[in-house]
């Protein structure tokens, strides 16, 4: 029997969002308290050996030195402003720009600085470009400090892979790129374009500009996106959950491909219940063995466990303690993203898989380790 296992690097963790605090859709009423840990506790259990926390303020690109420093080795923060936080972090109005801004630049700078001192911060970004939700920020924001970051490369004594946001802006990133790889300001290779949902050319050009290419849920929802992710060579694709956004849906091309545990992607875990769930106010996911419950019924959960749960059970101490929110996702459920790709690559044989898992997971080291 092979003792090999998968492992897997989540690059993109968006620890910092509120759903991980039990607030949603932006409502001051907590569904339920903090459940990170528990998050990061179901990774573990499926070999989630990696994570990148994405950044998209100055505030967060500091705010997540804590949670790296807590789990040093594993966690791993992006240091940058995202094109939809331009606008809110950088300008006064529409088009006069904060008269600090340079300020908040340097500020941004000593933050990489200090943290790529300390192990924390392994990518500069997020950074981009997004014209699907142009009413965060302007076309003509989001360039203008898409150069002003990138710019901050250049004053750096050390080379930082790239953590980049595109979405259909696809030529204005590449000419906008494109010089700071000419002049050697960006090394080639040296960066992936995150969470990617273009077309086929798209692709091709981010390739032809070296970069690696991440997919997610949100990468893989229509056939036509599936067709694009079957072309991407595997020497340049990572996995990312973008999580607590872009799960896998029922409703998504993809989730044909992915199939329940325990199989290649999730094997077996020790603590698996088995138990009898019938009298349960709670089913187990449809994938993973983990409770499931929609984040209204987590207090009625709490209620459940603390009714039935004898002192050293499962129910208590256990994964069934700590409920799955339904419709949010977390990062051990990247494995379902390297499920599919691995599928849409046409890879069936089991060494073929462990390759592919091991080639992804490696990737992602070569980068941000
Ligand atoms: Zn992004």
């Amino acid at each position: 029997m092979s003792q090999w296992k998968p492992r897997y690097y989540d690059i993109g963790v968006n620890f910092s969002d509120s759903m991980f605090q039990g607030y949603y859709n932006g409502s001051q009423n907590q569904k339920h308290p903090c459940d990170v840990e528990a998050v990061i506790d179901r990774a573990h259990l499926f070999n989630v050996k990696k994570m990148l926390i994405t950044a998209s303020t100055i505030k967060e690109s500091s705010d997540h030195f804590k949670l790296c420093e807590l789990y040093s080795n594993q966690f791993y923060s992006t240091a940058g402003v995202h094109p939809c936080s331009v606008a809110n972090e950088f300008y006064e109005n529409e088009t006069t720009p904060l008269k600090n801004v340079d300020m908040k630049l340097e500020e941004l700078t000593e933050i990489v600085r200090e943290g790529y001192k300390l192990n924390h911060i392994k990518a500069f970004g997020e950074i981009g470009l997004d014209y699907d939700r142009l009413h965060y920020s302007t076309k003509d924001q989001q360039i203008t400090m898409f150069k002003k970051q990138l710019d901050i490369l250049k004053n750096l004594d050390f080379k930082l892979p790239l953590f980049l946001h595109m979405r259909a802006a696809c030529d204005d990133f590449v000419e906008i790129i494109k010089p700071y790889i000419d002049e050697g300001i960006i090394p080639e290779g040296f960066g992936v374009v995150h969470s990617f949902t273009g077309t086929e050319q798209e692709l091709q050009k981010i390739l032809d500009l070296g970069f690696y290419i991440g997919i997610n849920g949100c990468s893989l929802k229509t056939e036509e996106n599936l067709q694009v992710a079957s072309k991407i060579p595997i020497d340049k694709l990572m996995i990312e959950t973008d999580s607590p956004w872009c799960e896998i849906r029922k409703s998504h091309a993809s989730y044909k491909y992915i199939t329940p545990y325990p199989n290649t992607f999730y094997p077996e875990i020790e603590s698996s219940p088995q138990k009898n769930l019938e009298k349960s106010t709670f089913k187990l996911d449809d994938k993973l063995p983990f409770p499931s419950i929609k984040k209204e019924n987590y207090q009625k959960h709490s209620i459940y466990v603390n009714e039935n749960a004898t002192e050293d059970s499962e129910l208590r101490f256990g994964i069934l303690s700590k409920p799955m929110i339904k419709s949010r996702n977390e990062p051990a459920e990247v494995g379902q993203v390297a499920e599919v790709l691995c599928k849409l690559h046409n890879i069936t044989e089991p060494k073929e898989i462990e390759k592919f898992i091991d080639t992804v997971f490696e990737n992602s080291l070569k980068l941000f380790n």
